[in-house]
């Protein structure tokens, strides 16, 4: 099948076929050959997704920022292609829009030794994914609770029976930097194999301060290490601690512990970008969420919060008036809820919404969130694994893309900018990831479907064939 190769040298020399007989072909993870090469040409994609424009919101929600493949036979410089240089995109259209732009600086991208070549023929390219909401870092498993909720127990009862969260926070307490570590690499490399190319990762598994600055170390750690870049959260108020629990005022003492012990030592850390709260009737009050989020911005992290996950409790509200990065969860928020985050974003404060269907679906609840209200309120919309122990046990956003089309009733384009440019703006990395376009970081993923609208269709299956982060091929399959 060497013969589907594009005018050129194959470089690494893998072929992997797929669904549709799609074909990868290039340079392989590590491979010292393509390293040593400052560019990328990838061509032969039947389609690539570009997202380009910005942040999506009403009606660009559902555009793709489509390149199709036109090209007659013999005419591979009429196929769509993207050039990259020393780790950014430099150049998108067809191969021969692609050089003529790339001639301006003095390169070519049919020259083979400066530039690695991805062949994707028959293949979907679309920026690699961005997942905004995670909690990565973590021990032990909690499959035991499907059957306590199989026999009908509720997320809050199996957590007021010291179960749920406070499992995994004694498990976490007890393991070491290097055994989160091992678990956080593992599930890294799961997420990359999904198409990730960025992921949020928050603490709140300790519930004290030598324990979420371990979580935050691990994740910095994480980071470095690479290839996924990982994005740090600081989620002390994610539950009450056990040692609180019994107390007249538990709650009220712990989030004065989040603020004045954990706060202060985290933002010295230096590590975590953002501040999270569990907002949520039975959790942290919305008054006292607004206190650990102003308490966190003024130590300079960003807010954040998970809102209205399983009752109406103030939290798109408070989003809205905080000015967060994001809302998360929104599967029940109330109607002064959404109407506060379309004003918000209306006034040009944008305030992703960032649903977690696979959540919805893991606790088996019937309410998935007002995905389509929001969306024609103007609200931009992103989609997260939420990727936990207790309800969202899966690393990979095509199921939940799939999700999100079955049962928030997205379009295919509308679900993919949800976990590109959307997910990057949730994150605050809107201006410089999460699309393919000029000056912007080459991260792509590469899908065995010829079609980006097929990606969500094929439920279940990884159709993942190449995933690019910076410019060099980091993931292939074989
Ligand atoms: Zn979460």
């Amino acid at each position: 099948m060497g013969g589907a190769l594009i005018g050129g040298a194959l470089i690494g020399g893998a072929l992997i076929g797929g669904p549709e007989g799609a074909i990868v072909a290039g340079p392989q993870p590590g491979d010292p050959a393509a390293r040593s090469r400052p560019g990328l040409l990838v061509v032969g994609a039947s389609e690539i997704v570009t997202l380009a424009g910005g942040l999506r919101r009403g009606s660009s929600q559902a555009d793709p920022g489509l390149l199709v493949a036109e090209a007659p036979p013999g005419r591979d410089d009429l196929g769509p292609a993207i050039a990259a240089w020393e780790g950014r995109v430099v150049a998108v259209g067809t191969l021969a829009q692609v050089q003529t732009r790339l001639a301006g600086d003095g390169l070519d991208p049919l020259d083979t030794t400066r530039f690695a070549r991805l062949d994707a023929s028959g293949c979907t390219v679309t920026p690699g994914l961005v997942d905004p909401h995670t909690h990565l870092v973590f021990a032990g498993t909690r499959e035991g609770e499907i059957a306590l909720r199989q026999r009908g127990a509720t997320y809050l009862e199996i957590l007021a029976a010291g179960g749920g969260i406070l499992s995994t926070v004694a498990q976490t307490r007890a393991a070491s930097a290097d055994e989160l570590l091992a678990h956080g690499r593992r599930w890294l490399a799961e997420m990359l194999a999904h198409g990730s190319t960025t992921v949020e990762a928050k603490s709140g598994y300790g519930l004290d301060r030598e324990t979420e600055m371990r979580q935050l170390a691990v994740t910095g750690r994480l980071d470095a290490e690479g290839p996924v870049e990982v994005v740090p959260t600081f989620l002390g108020a994610h539950a009450v601690a056990p040692e609180y629990r019994g107390r007249p005022d538990a709650t009220e003492a712990y989030v004065r512990d989040v603020i004045e012990v954990q706060l202060p030592a985290v933002a010295e850390q230096g590590i975590a970008r953002f501040c999270d709260v569990f907002c949520e009737e039975g959790v942290f009050s919305a008054d006292q969420s607004r206190r650990v989020l102003l308490a966190g911005a003024r130590l300079g992290l960003t807010p954040r919060l998970h809102a209205d996950e399983l009752r109406p409790s103030g939290g798109a509200e408070l989003a809205a008036e905080v000015g967060a990065a994001a809302a998360d969860h929104l599967a029940v928020p109330s109607k002064a809820g959404i109407d506060a985050l379309a004003a918000a974003n209306d006034a040009g404060v944008p305030v992703v919404a960032t649903l977690l269907p696979a959540t919805s679906f893991f606790l088996k609840h019937d309410e998935y969130g007002p995905a389509r209200e929001l969306i024609e309120r103007g609200v931009p919309l992103a989609l997260g694994s939420d990727f936990n122990p207790g309800t969202s046990p899966t690393a990979g956003l095509q199921l939940v893309m799939s999700l999100a089309v079955l049962r928030l009733g997205l379009t295919p384009a509308e679900a993919l900018a949800a976990v590109t440019i959307n997910a990057a703006h949730a994150l605050r990395l809107g201006r410089t990831h999460g699309a393919l376009e000029p000056g912007r970081q080459a991260d792509l993923a590469v899908w065995a479907v010829p079609s980006h609208s097929l990606i969500p269709y094929w439920l279940g299956a990884n159709l993942v064939r190449a995933v690019v982060k910076r410019g060099q091929v980091v993931f292939a399959r074989s």
